[in-house]
């Protein structure tokens, strides 16, 4: 296989490895060995970001609650959210979660804020 149809393949490979055509060409290719490593090494710094974990900012919540609305809350969240993308990046899914679990919550009937 020609270094290109195995490159295709790479991104597939590196999380499952297998494919004997690819572990085959890996062996003797040393263009398509460099690429399988950044994709591996990619793999590796998006794995290290499940871990983090950031705190929504503490007035967040006490204006979630301000909306009376849980349905109108997560809307609020989502769309602020989706206007500014760039901004948020890394912290949006962390945010989104602060809103779907005052969202449970409300459900469940406890109240986290005192009024
Ligand atoms: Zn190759």
């Amino acid at each position: 296989m020609r270094c290109e149809e195995i490159q295709e393949m790479l991104p597939s490979y590196v999380t499952s490895e297998d494919s004997l055509a690819v572990r085959r060409h890996l062996a003797r290719c040393e263009p398509c060995k460099k690429e399988v490593s950044r994709y591996q090494e990619l793999g590796r710094s998006l794995s290290s970001l499940r871990g983090v974990h950031s705190e929504p900012a503490q007035d967040l919540l006490p204006a979630l609650y301000a909306i009376a609305d849980p349905e109108t809350r997560v809307a609020a969240v989502r769309t602020h959210l989706a206007r500014n993308k760039k901004t948020y990046a890394g912290v949006a899914v962390a945010i989104a979660g602060a809103a779907g679990a005052a969202l449970w919550r409300s459900r469940s009937g406890r109240r986290l804020i005192p009024a």
